[in-house]
């Protein structure tokens, strides 16, 4: 892995500055797939949504980067690096908005809250994402009642955002989500519209087997 340089992340609301590595080449292996589309492998990547540090407020990382030079190096001084926002950062951007947000109900708009919806749903599911299937003691998905109210709707609203499109993608996803919904004959009954099922043969196997289970949980599938 080679790092390609140092970019710097401007607050929109206040100009504070954060650190965001890219990463121009790199040897990417391990690549794990599962249930709710999301790809693991030993790719750092970097966030697309972060929260200022100074401001508090959140914002799409696209258009507030200037480019650092080739083999900029980190050096005590440097501003901090961006992070990951966690499942109450999700939450809070999508109940506050994003700083300079696109029209409200606009399409940019649309794509940008789905984003943030599936992010949250994702990162939910990273408190279970790499339990054995064997395990007897999976950790619990929620830590209060609230949490489990917050998964629940955020799927549905997900789902919402999900029916104005019909797509393979699109049903892939919806079957995923109401099979984390507990809606196992929904879930089926979404899987049988996939068109191309040898290309998401994996998946929809996987999913099947799950429904079969009664399980609700993430899983991996390669
Ligand atoms: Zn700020």
């Amino acid at each position: 892995m080679r790092i390609g340089s140092n970019d710097i992340v401007y607050c929109p609301s206040c100009n504070a500055q954060q650190r965001q590595t890219s990463w121009d080449t790199y040897m990417s292996y391990g690549e794990k797939y599962y249930t709710d589309g999301k790809k693991v492998d030993s790719a750092p990547g970097y966030p697309y949504y972060i929260k200022c540090r100074e401001c508090g407020v959140f914002f799409k990382t696209e258009n507030c980067v200037t480019k650092g030079k080739e083999g900029f190096r980190t050096s005590y001084g440097s501003p901090p690096q961006t992070d990951f926002l966690n499942v109450d950062g999700y939450r809070s951007a999508i109940a506050s908005g994003l700083f300079n947000a696109e029209q409200e109900g606009s399409e940019a708009w649309k794509k940008d809250i789905l984003n943030l919806r599936l992010e949250l749903w994702r990162k939910f599911n990273d408190r279970i994402r790499n339990i054995s299937e064997n395990t007897q003691e999976v950790p619990e998905l929620f830590e209060s009642e609230d949490e489990e109210k917050a998964y629940r709707d955020n799927c549905r609203e997900i789902l919402r955002f999900l029916e104005e499109i019909a797509d393979d993608e699109s049903y892939l996803r919806r079957a995923e989500l109401l099979r984390n919904l507990g809606e196992f004959d929904e879930c089926r009954r979404m899987l049988d519209k996939i068109k191309d099922t040898e290309k998401y043969a994996a998946h929809i196997g996987v999913i099947r087997k799950m429904c079969e289970n009664m399980n609700t949980r993430t899983v991996r599938i390669l």
